[in-house]
């Protein structure tokens, strides 16, 4: 018996067992793969929503809160597991919408300075991780705190009596605690008590092999954008698809994911595509993001739904939904 269940072992799951860990909970997370090999593999790690003005408030403060602890937390993460995650502050340089007026309107709230680029872009001072090893280095350090991590083991529906969750029944067993916590990405719909909220949003991407320096900051246009890597390797990405839980990727996608990339870099012709994948961003039909205690059940705590920016707002979510939790 656990102090708490974190269901799902993405960046969401990983960070909310860090931050339970932290606070004093003896935590057990249950991942039905392997943690981390989802979605928050899958990302770009960008640390800010694309066009910021385009969410609600709870975003914009997860995503302020997180920034300023960000490179902090990925310098401890690197002490503690000896794997870099990569913090950049490689700025981002935006290419449209920031002319609109939801976009001015936003920057005034928020006080945000911009500089304007030679060429009339906007350069906001947007920082990137290298997701993969972010997520190498927290479950490093999560064990390392005491977090039990059970993998290969899919949650297939929660104990309940009355009002109150028991624990969670698995393909392998039933684990018991005190209080539970679906971070279960795309794939949280069958645990929660909302129904019809969480859906999968496919992303493809692709990564380029090119020069160290190619490009020295993230170009964003239209939705999509390329970020520049420490060793030189540059990313593209990616598409909106709702098409269920399908990973396939074509071929269509990926040459024109290659175009938009030499579109804006043209010594981008000719560089080799090394990989090309897809991910499930938690998208939810309201839009929002829920760092939430569950309305049936009095010890069921959700965090999810972060759709394109989990990677950008996890640090803050795990904090809140631990404050929940703890109160
Ligand atoms: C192409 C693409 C680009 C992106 N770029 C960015 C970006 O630049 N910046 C940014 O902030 N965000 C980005 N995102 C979004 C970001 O990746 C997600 O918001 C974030 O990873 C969600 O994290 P998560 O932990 O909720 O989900 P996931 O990483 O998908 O983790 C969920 C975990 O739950 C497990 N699980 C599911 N169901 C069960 C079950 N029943 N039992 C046990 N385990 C279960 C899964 O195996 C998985 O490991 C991008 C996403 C994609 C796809």
């Amino acid at each position: 018996m656990s102090d708490c269940i974190v269901i799902g072992g993405g960046i969401i799951g990983m960070m909310s067992a860090r931050m339970l860990a932290i606070s004093g909970a003896e935590v057990t997370l249950i991942d039905q793969r392997e943690c981390g090999k989802e979605s928050s593999w899958a990302g770009g790690g960008i640390i800010s929503p694309l066009y910021p003005w385009q969410y609600d408030d709870l975003t914009n403060d997860l995503s302020f809160e997180s920034q300023a602890i960000y490179e902090a937390l990925c310098d401890d993460l690197h002490h503690s597991s000896g794997v870099d995650p990569q913090y950049q502050k490689s700025g981002l340089l935006m290419m449209d919408e920031f002319e609109s007026s939801e976009a001015k309107a936003w920057m005034k709230r928020y006080h945000i300075g911009y500089d304007r680029h030679v060429d009339g872009a906007l350069f906001t001072h947007v920082a990137s991780v290298r997701n993969p090893r972010l997520l190498q280095a927290l479950k490093a350090d999560i064990i390392q705190k005491g977090v039990k991590i059970v993998e290969h083991t899919q949650v297939e529906n929660l104990i309940t009596k009355e009002d109150r969750v028991l624990g969670v029944h698995t393909s392998k067993s039933d684990f018991l605690a005190d209080k539970v916590i679906t971070c279960a990405g795309a794939w949280s719909e069958q645990l929660l008590t909302l129904k019809d909220e969480i859906f999968p949003m496919k992303g493809q991407m692709i990564v380029l092999k090119a020069q160290v320096g190619e490009i020295p900051h993230v170009i964003l246009n239209q939705g999509r954008y390329i970020i520049p890597r420490a060793d030189g390797k540059i990313l593209i990405g990616s598409t909106m698809e709702e098409v269920g839980f399908n990973r396939d990727i074509d071929d269509q996608t990926k040459q024109s994911l290659h175009e938009f990339a030499w579109q804006h870099v043209p010594a981008l012709k000719n560089a080799e595509i090394e990989y090309h994948w897809s991910g499930f961003r938690p998208a939810s039909r309201s839009g929002k993001v829920i760092v939430a205690k569950d309305e049936s059940y009095q010890n069921l705590f959700i965090n999810t739904g972060h759709f394109r920016n989990g990677l950008n707002m996890a640090p803050a979510s795990a904090n809140k939904i631990t404050k929940l939790v703890n109160e």
